[in-house]
């Protein structure tokens, strides 16, 4: 379940949890502003994370910075009364949220949230009042944070944080794939790019909104390894023939992570083409 963790002297870390599809929830404390990393999935959520604060004695955030517009990171925004900062990308997409019925749409879908609101559906959503294009630097108070938006399959709004200071990066869900008609898909050489990027950022700990936090020696060691099922993919369309042809190279483990990302590449390929089905 979420717990509160401190990962350096000024980064705090409320940890994600499947169930409920709650993403982690950061915390950044200059000596002048403080900064949360996401809204919640709903308001019980970001109240969790307040009373994590007043525990902890800390300052309510002066800022929530949001690393993308999907519904588990915005919901719980409305228990706060502070400075939304966004990318211009992600108040598009959050706008015309506020003229959705959003309690019906849950209803009516299978997505994990929906185990969020067995009680009621706390929900209160608050629009970004400070934008930025590309990117933007926030100075906390002896802490620096630099707000930088990043291409990715997952949506076009990603965003990530990064706190020189601390050598934490958050990544949001940048890492995960595009969905198109039930279909998940990556594609290459924006994947690539992504993981290279991720990496010129001089961090040691890279905070990911549903997994544990990645070391950068992990993150190296993944750019590594999808560089290769990358490479395979293009020399070997079918994902069998590709999975057969690591599996005999032996450079690694050929897990289930390797065939999800093979499919995700041809996928990647298919919608390139515009699923008309021409080389
Ligand atoms: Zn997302």
């Amino acid at each position: 379940m979420n717990e509160w963790v401190r990962l350096t002297q000024r980064v705090a870390w409320l940890t994600p949890s499947e169930e409920t599809d709650r993403p982690g929830l950061g915390y950044i404390k200059g000596s002048e502003a403080s900064a949360a990393v996401d809204g919640g999935n709903s308001l019980k959520h970001m109240r969790l994370f307040l009373k994590h604060l007043r525990e902890e004695r800390l300052a309510v955030p002066t800022f929530t910075f949001l690393t993308h517009w999907h519904w588990d990171h915005i919901f719980g925004l409305g228990a706060l009364d502070n400075w939304i900062v966004a990318s211009e990308e992600t108040k598009k997409y959050m706008l015309p949220l506020q003229d959705q019925d959003l309690e019906q749409e849950i209803r009516e879908t299978d997505y994990q949230i929906k185990e969020e609101f067995t009680d009621e559906f706390d929900v209160a959503l608050r629009m970004p009042s400070i934008v930025y294009k590309e990117r933007c630097v926030f100075d906390l108070g002896n802490l620096t944070v630099l707000a930088q938006w990043v291409e990715s399959d997952h949506t076009a709004d990603c965003s990530v944080f990064f706190v020189p200071e601390e050598k934490v990066l958050f990544i949001g869900d940048c890492l995960y794939c595009g969905a198109d008609h039930g279909q998940y898909y990556l594609d290459r050489l924006r994947y690539l790019t992504l993981l290279k990027t991720l990496l010129r950022f001089p961090a040691e700990l890279y905070l990911d909104s549903h997994r544990k936090p990645i070391t950068r020696e992990r993150l190296r060691a993944d750019l590594e390894k999808v560089s290769r099922i990358a490479e395979v993919s293009v020399q070997y369309p079918d994902v069998g023939e590709a999975l057969r042809f690591l599996e005999a190279e032996n450079r690694f483990d050929v897990d289930d992570d390797v065939a999800f990302y093979l499919k995700a590449f041809e996928n990647g390929e298919k919608r390139n083409r515009g699923f008309t089905g021409n080389p």
